[in-house]
């Protein structure tokens, strides 16, 4: 479920300066497919147009044969889950900021989800002083931990579609490491796909696209990747 096609993606944000031209790959469903390149390449562009913040000017995305111009905006977010590289949480406990993933949630199933992203401990915490707007006053909770409240956001909603996007990428090594391992257990049997800089983040992924200057310039396995270097 939530096979996703991406159909000759031609997208521009300034006419003068195409970012997409003619783009098509396909996730099958359960799968999970990377998304690398150079910085600016249009790879976070390809999941906006996924979640329809924008649509594309010319060719198509389909979930399960259905074009998601087609889909209602609620029925599209609900089915797709997404792990940014920078979590912004409410200034409530960590239970509230948990539950916005599905808010008809019970206190269990937000416990469950705790679990699974290993935050059990301080989900009744108010997180005090990272008001992202007082951002002087410093963060109570690291990048990492940020990370992991959105995995349990994401384990709660449980979407068949998810959307890693650099999910990764603003950890330290060691965090990285543990945050990628959470991640694989949330991914495990959903329509993945994932935006990543490196192709040493996305060993695990079922095919790699590698996008640059809005065009495919190689796709593959990782270590048919790695062979053709
Ligand atoms: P990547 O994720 O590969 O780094 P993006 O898809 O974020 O690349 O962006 C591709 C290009 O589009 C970049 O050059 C970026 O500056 C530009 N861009 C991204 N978002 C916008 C926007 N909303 N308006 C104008 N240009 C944008
Ligand atoms: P990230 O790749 O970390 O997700 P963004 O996608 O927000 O970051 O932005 C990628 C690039 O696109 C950045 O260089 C940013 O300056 C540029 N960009 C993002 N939104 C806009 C916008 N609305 N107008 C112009 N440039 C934008």
């Amino acid at each position: 479920q939530g096979a996703i096609a991406f159909k000759d993606l031609h997208f521009h944000y300034d006419p003068e300066r195409p970012i997409l031209k003619g783009v098509s790959f396909e996730v099958p469903a359960g799968k999970t497919v990377a998304v690398v390149g150079p910085s600016g390449a249009g790879k976070s562009t390809i999941s906006r147009l996924l979640y329809r913040f924008y649509d594309v000017q010319k060719g198509s995305i389909t979930i399960d044969g259905q074009d998601v111009r087609d889909v209602t905006q609620k029925s599209l977010r609900a089915a797709i889950g997404m792990v940014p590289q920078d979590t912004v949480l409410f200034n409530d406990t960590i239970a509230y900021n948990i539950r916005y993933g599905r808010p008809g949630a019970s206190d269990a199933e937000i416990e469950q989800a705790a679990e699974v992203a290993q935050i059990s401990h301080f989900i009744k915490d108010l997180p005090d002083g990272f008001d992202t707007k007082v951002g002087e006053r410093g963060l109570k909770l690291s990048g990492g931990e940020k990370q992991r409240v959105a995995i349990a956001r994401t384990v709660l909603k449980a979407p068949p579609i998810l959307i890693l996007d650099e999910a990764t990428s603003a950890l330290d090594t060691t965090t990285e490491h543990e945050i990628q391992s959470a991640l694989d257990i949330v991914s495990k049997n959903r329509t993945t796909l994932v935006i990543a800089h490196r192709l040493s983040t996305v060993v695990g992924a079922d095919e790699i696209i590698v996008l640059k200057g809005g065009e495919i310039a190689e796709r593959g396995s990782h270590s048919e990747l790695l062979a053709q270097d």
